[in-house]
């Protein structure tokens, strides 16, 4: 796409406009109550939905609660002060010949009600929109829509045609109901013009598609004559929404491509040659093929850019390990970033074990070659921290392990080339840009995570990205059997403690978890977050990272006490099945000393039935685990259990995972349980959840910045719009990178991505 020759900066002032200067302070005022301050917020407060206008109805059949459209007389209407509630009222009485109707209208002040006084003259036709409700035993509509023959409409036909207009239904709150929203856009919308509207859409796009012009849209969204309308004007606003993010994104990544990395070639006889030599097994082709494109991109002069997706015990890990052991051996640093202080301590355990000797470097018995692998965590000792801040700023540590402590000031590398993001939905891009800045050049970046992400969620969230996958699961493991387990079937839960019974006598671990720590556990999920019923799973989970671990709490009766850790724990030791069993105990309000040593006991078998929160959902890795119960599983979101069971059925021994839950049949939760017992497949899984979820939950709170500006746009529906829109935004931005010939798109990218502009746009 070519520059047009004409393009100047336009103003965009009157999208800017405050409310206020437009409709006055009266009416501006509740309008801002909900968020919206200026023109632009206003004519971008799309309507929910449609009302069906309602077919015309005859005064003697109005029923109760409904949507009525009358056609009808008016006989008076007379205004008059409430005393008892304060504030002015307008009743008016129609008829159509033989019965009557009230209309009813309330406002602060009798002078707001003036306009219906001086319109709905004795005598004068109209037609009447509105829901029927009884007072007294007399039929009204409170607040109806109007149009009067003569006066809005011609003649009858006239009146008909408007009166039989889709009716937008706007988000509002009583201060601004949804008719007086619709007004007031109305009359910001009406005088606007194509130019005082300037489109974000280049026309060559708009064309390639057939969509309509901005301000047509917003007409047609606004103040439809149909469906047709609507439809059409969303689409084309729904398109443009994609298009403003996939230009930022293109904008982004065509920016940092730019930019400057130190290259990190691999150098032949040193620490990853040493570690390839002793890796206790072969890689897999899919490890490396992306093994291959990882140390061509470090190799490069642009730093890498990129998304490791791979299911559950894929062997990312060990991928990682070696793009970390290329830059370490060019001279550079990598920092490993976790989501939790659990999953770092463990990820130094198993680099330290992978590596050997490798990772001794500065101790005795390190070899000529090797390096140190340091552990930054917030609740760390102050000795121990400052050694490790030391190892990473004098370079010593070649890899520095860390939560979200690690973007704290004071930690300081010596020359970080490599940054891993491991289980990045636990991670903001905040995070992320944050750890990035600490490098004098743009470090090389990659971004691991196990859940599958269809491609579409990839391309919104992570469009600055290029993604691999992991498809395979390294060979000898044996996998994982789901089967679902009626809580209230007290037979088959007591087979379930059995089989951990014999799990356990045969060598193996039991993961059991609940949804709560404790029974009065204060961070207890709570059912029905806002309207979207997605409920917050353990919250100790995230350790203050933000985001929601919660799956929709559909189906299982509200008001069911959640089984909590100490609680089963506690019952756990004194079930026969279980006698002379060691139970342990796991969950984000314990130490970390006391979850690591929760862990290790676990790991080494002399606790080898862990009963804890979610806190092991990501990435815990102890090859004898075999069998996993999950209490209340109807809790947890279909991703979320895939992720737990992942962490069984490690070793060459088979996972048996028991899904105790007691959603009744047909409801989505016992869907969701049966998905997961009858498939293993996390992309066909993810699929589904897809399917099921609503879009907050999706994204993730902690990733959502750039997704949650969409307001018409589905990642779940809207694929192939988003395929589309980032196919044309990139061919926009090669280009033009700067979109210097584009400002009414800069300034869309602006306002649309207002909100998370700090943390959206590149800092580097
Ligand atoms: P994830 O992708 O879930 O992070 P990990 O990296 O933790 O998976 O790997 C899971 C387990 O599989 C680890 O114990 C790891 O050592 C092992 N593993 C990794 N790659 C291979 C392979 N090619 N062959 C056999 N085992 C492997
Ligand atoms: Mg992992």
């Amino acid at each position: 796409m070519s520059v047009p020759d004409d393009a100047v900066v336009r103003p965009v002032a009157r999208m800017d406009e405050p409310l206020s200067r437009v409709l006055g302070e009266r009416s501006a005022a509740p309008l801002a109550k909900l968020g919206l301050r200026t023109t632009g917020d206003l004519l971008r407060h799309y309507p929910r939905r449609y009302s069906e206008p309602g077919t015309l109805t005859d005064l003697a059949s109005l029923a109760i609660g409904e949507h009525v459209t009358v056609m009808a007389q008016v006989q008076q209407a007379t205004v008059r002060e409430m005393r008892s509630r304060g504030g002015a009222m307008l009743q008016a009485v129609v008829t159509d010949g033989s019965r009557s109707l009230h209309l009813t209208f309330f406002a602060k002040r009798r002078g707001a009600l003036r306009l219906h006084e001086q319109r709905l003259l004795p005598g004068r036709t109209g037609m009447f929109t509105g829901v029927v409700s009884d007072y007294r035993g007399q039929r009204q509509l409170t607040h109806p829509d109007y149009q009067l023959v003569g006066v809005d409409a011609d003649d009858e036909a006239a009146a008909l045609v408007e009166a039989s207009r889709p009716i937008p239904i706007y988000p509002a709150s009583a201060a601004a109901p949804t008719w007086r929203v619709q007004r007031c856009v109305r009359t910001v919308l009406d005088p606007l013009t194509d130019a005082d509207l300037p489109d974000p859409l280049p026309d060559q796009v708009r064309e390639r598609h057939g969509l309509a012009g901005l301000r047509e849209a917003l007409q047609l969204v606004h103040e439809p004559y149909d469906d047709d309308e609507w439809r059409r004007g969303l689409k084309r606003l729904r398109y443009e929404e994609a298009f403003v993010l996939q230009a930022e994104l293109a904008r982004r990544r065509a920016r940092t491509a730019q930019q400057e990395a130190v290259a990190r070639p691999r150098v032949p006889g040193r620490l990853l040659d040493l570690f390839d030599e002793r890796l206790p097994f072969t890689l897999t082709a899919g490890q490396h093929e992306v093994g291959a494109v990882l140390a061509e991109e470090l190799a490069g002069a642009h730093p890498m850019q990129r998304l490791l997706q791979g299911e559950v015990g894929s062997g990312k890990t060990v991928v990682a390990l070696r793009a970390m052991l290329q830059v370490v051996d060019a001279g550079g640093q990598a920092a490993l970033l976790a989501p939790t202080e659990v999953l770092a301590a463990q990820h130094v355990r198993t680099l330290r074990a992978l590596l050997g000797d490798l990772a001794e470097g500065g101790f005795l018995g390190g070899t000529d070659v090797s390096t140190r692998v340091a552990l930054l965590t917030g609740s760390q000792g102050a000795a121990a921290r400052r050694e490790n801040l030391l190892d990473a700023a004098s370079g010593r540590a070649g890899i520095v392990v860390g939560t979200h402590a690690l973007l704290t000031d004071t930690v300081q590398f010596a020359d970080l080339g490599l940054v891993v993001v491991d289980e990045q939905h636990r991670f903001g891009v905040e995070q992320r840009d944050l750890l990035r800045a600490k490098a004098a050049q743009t470090p090389h970046l990659l971004v691991m995570t196990a859940t599958p992400i269809p491609r579409t969620v990839a391309m919104t969230v992570f469009g600055d990205l290029e993604t691999s996958t992991l498809r395979e699961i390294p060979a000898g493991r044996s996998g994982v059997t789901t089967h679902v387990v009626p809580a209230d079937n007290a037979a088959w839960v007591e087979r379930a403690w059995q089989r951990v019974r014999e799990e356990v006598d045969r060598g193996g671990r039991a993961y059991v978890v609940c949804p709560r720590i404790d029974p009065d556990d204060e961070k207890a999920p709570r059912r029905g977050r806002d309207d979207d019923g997605a409920d917050l799973l353990a919250d100790d989970l995230l350790e203050g990272l933000g985001g929601s671990a919660g799956g929709p709490g559909d189906g299982g009766p509200p008001a069911r006490q959640l089984r909590s850790v100490v609680e089963v724990a506690a019952e756990l030791r004194a079930r026969p099945a279980l006698s002379g069993v060691q139970v342990g105990e796991l969950h984000g309000r314990m130490s970390p000393d006391e979850k690591e040593r929760a862990l290790a006991d676990f790991a080494a078998g002399r606790v080898p039935v862990l009963v804890s929160t979610t806190v092991i959902e990501v990435g815990v890795d102890v090859p004898e685990a075999t069998v996993m119960v999950v209490l209340d599983a109807d809790r947890f979101g279909i991703s979320q259990l895939h992720q737990l069971r992942g962490r069984i059925g490690r070793g060459s021994a088979p996972g048996l995972c028991l899904l105790v839950a007691s959603a009744p049949d047909g409801t989505p939760a016992a869907t969701r349980l049966a998905t997961l017992a009858a498939t293993s497949d996390g992309f066909e899984l993810a699929a589904v959840d897809l399917g099921l979820r609503r879009e907050g939950d999706v994204l993730g709170a902690a990733q959502s910045g750039a997704a949650s500006s969409l307001r018409l746009l589905r990642v779940t529906r809207d694929a192939q719009v988003i395929a589309d829109a980032r196919a044309d935004a990139r061919e926009l931005v090669d280009a033009d990178p700067e979109l210097d010939g584009w400002p009414a798109l800069r300034a869309a990218i602006d306002q649309q991505l207002a909100g998370e502009r700090e943390e959206f746009l590149d800092r580097a």
